[in-house]
């Protein structure tokens, strides 16, 4: 069973309240960003829908509940991505099928889209028909990350949510209460994870703070020495796209700095560094570094079978010639 971390509480209650005072929508588009453990928002609503009788949540001892635990509801079904594939029209065809027929326990029909910018064109038109004639008792639930591009006739049918980040406070409450550590540490995991808890955690526990820090030592070094070859052997082949990561973070707090934009500072365990080496560039400098990086991971994600040291010390190459001039 997935977690309902706090921060997702009141959406749950949110959504669950308009189910209990009869106003549900038949359509629910919920945005939830990685890293806040939205199965859990999931879950407890396919959960809250499917109960006989809910209240501030689901029962859990209704026969529906019993089948929902087993996940053996007959009238609950989950659409998704198989094998890594795109969600095909036949599919949403036979879940169009399904749904067009008298539920089997005589309560509410849910269809659960996990990943639903995964639809392919004529799968995001074939659900959009079933979505234009709502059924009485019939629910669909789509689940899609923020950034993510969906069908605009998808998102016109449906009731859009969007999970919001917890706070700092509750982050840190959260996240304290999981991992001891210092509290300028904790918030420092947050900071690297743009406020996303469970990343932060993850980042705590597998001591990452640290070694972005030596990272960043050896991006130091290499930007006064002005030499790419002393910092390729720091690159780890696991985590290279991370490491590149670390540095566009510091080149973006290195652009806020100058632009003196205060929040959302990814390295301010790191302030002094980042503060000197931005005094040392040209805001045009600092904008050109990053579109170099961006480069250099866009690159090492798309294109495959070239040689990873040759695009990352073609980037750094470039980052001396085109940004570090003497
Ligand atoms: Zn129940």
């Amino acid at each position: 069973m997935s977690k309902l971390y706090p921060w997702l509480v009141p959406t749950y209650h949110k959504i669950s309240q308009t189910f209990s005072e009869g106003l549900g929508h038949h359509a629910l588009l919920i945005k939830a960003d990685q890293g806040l453990g939205a199965e859990g928002l999931f879950e407890a609503l396919t959960k809250h829908i499917m109960c006989q009788t809910p209240d501030n949540a689901p029962c859990g001892h209704c026969h529906a509940c019993h089948l929902m635990a087993a996940y053996s509801h007959p009238d609950f079904h989950v659409l998704a991505s198989q094998e890594g594939k795109d969600i095909g029209v036949d599919q949403v065809r036979s879940i169009n099928e399904v749904v067009s027929q008298h539920a089997q326990q005589n309560g509410n029909k849910l269809v659960y889209i996990q990943d639903a910018e995964r639809l392919t064109e004529a799968a995001a038109n074939a659900l959009l028909k079933t979505l234009e004639e709502p059924r009485p008792n019939t629910y669909f639930l789509l689940q899609t990350e923020p950034s993510s591009s969906l069908l605009a006739t998808i998102y016109s049918r449906c009731q859009v949510w969007n999970v919001p980040l917890p706070t700092e406070a509750e982050a840190l409450n959260w996240l304290s209460s999981q991992f001891q550590a210092e509290t300028s540490e904790l918030l420092t995991a947050l900071a690297m994870n743009l406020g996303r808890p469970l990343l932060a955690l993850e980042t705590l526990q597998q001591g990452l703070i640290e070694q972005r820090k030596n990272f960043l030592r050896q991006f130091w070094l290499f930007y006064r020495r002005r030499s790419p070859l002393e910092i390729l052997p720091f690159f780890e082949k696991e985590r290279t796209i991370q490491q590149v990561d670390w540095i566009l973070a510091f080149l973006s707090d290195a652009i806020k700095y100058k632009l003196e934009i205060q929040s959302g500072w990814q390295t301010l365990d790191l302030k002094t560094g980042v503060t000197q080496f931005a005094d040392e560039q040209t805001a045009l400098g600092l904008l050109t570094a990053n579109k170099i990086m961006q480069k250099v991971r866009s690159d090492l994600l798309t294109i495959n079978g070239v040689n990873t040291e040759l695009m990352l010390l073609d980037g750094l190459t470039k980052l001396i010639t085109d940004v570090f001039k003497d």
